[in-house]
């Protein structure tokens, strides 16, 4: 039987996760990543039940959950130190159905990366959307090499998405919030500590712990 092809353009999470899905579906995909590599670039990024249970669909639920690390306590404080709210990490995961799971963002990047065959994942191939297609026509997608033709293009480059912009050229775009983020992963302390958000005026702090024994904050 003739497979389907589908071009995923970015190989960000949205991306890798929507490439998993289709392969598993059964079509041939290719993913399109502008980076020159998938560099283990990033720090900490937290996944709720919610996501896990979208991970579970494409069969990588119970990898990312073996990666879960917070235990015991945890909970919001003001900038003193003072508790606002605890939190128990058994209660929250009867709550919500599964356990809160920190990782390296580079670690969920690799996760979906080996659930697609070699070669899916081309890095160095800004792409872009020539034509959606339609009805009797694929779509087309241009790339450093050429261009693609494929039935399904997932358009999944990102906050500033240019594919977003080809099919939608009215879109707003993103607008700044007035939060800015500096996320980083550091060597654990060697006094334990319970993960918590500090909640200051304008100000958020936060520190869960890693699976391999680090910090991300
Ligand atoms: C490098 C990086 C590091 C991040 N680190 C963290 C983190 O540590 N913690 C956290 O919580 N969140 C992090 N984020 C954000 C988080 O991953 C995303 O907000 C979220 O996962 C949404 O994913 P996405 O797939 O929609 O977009 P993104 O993750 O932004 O991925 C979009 C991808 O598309 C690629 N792309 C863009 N344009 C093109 C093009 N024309 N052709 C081909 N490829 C293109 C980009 O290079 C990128 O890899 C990071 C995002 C990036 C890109």
């Amino acid at each position: 039987m003739e497979q389907h092809r589908a071009v995923v353009i970015g190989a960000g999470i949205g991306g890798l996760t929507a490439a998993v899905a289709l392969h598993r579906g059964g079509w041939q995909v290719t993913v399109l990543e502008r980076a020159a590599d998938l560099a283990p670039v990033g720090a900490g990024i937290g996944l709720a039940p919610n996501a896990q249970r979208a991970l579970d669909v494409i069969g990588l639920g119970d990898r990312v959950r073996d990666l879960a690390a917070w235990q015991g306590d945890g909970g919001m404080r003001a900038p003193g130190g003072r508790w606002l709210a605890r939190t128990d990490a058994t209660a929250a995961a009867a709550r919500f159905g599964g356990p809160l799971v920190l990782l390296h963002r580079a670690t969920l990047v690799d996760i979906l990366t080996s659930a697609l065959p070699d070669g899916a994942v081309r890095t160095g191939a800004a792409a872009a959307l020539v034509d959606p297609g339609g009805d009797r026509s694929p779509a087309r997608v241009a790339t450093p090499d050429g261009e693609i033709e494929a039935a399904l293009v997932v358009a999944a480059d990102g906050i500033r998405s240019a594919a977003r912009h080809a099919l939608f050229p009215g879109h707003p775009g993103p607008r700044y919030a007035g939060c800015t983020t500096w996320r980083v992963v550091v060597p654990a302390p060697e006094r334990p500590f319970a993960p918590h958000e500090t909640w200051g005026a304008g100000r958020l702090w936060g520190t869960q712990p890693l699976k391999d024994g680090r910090i991300y904050a």
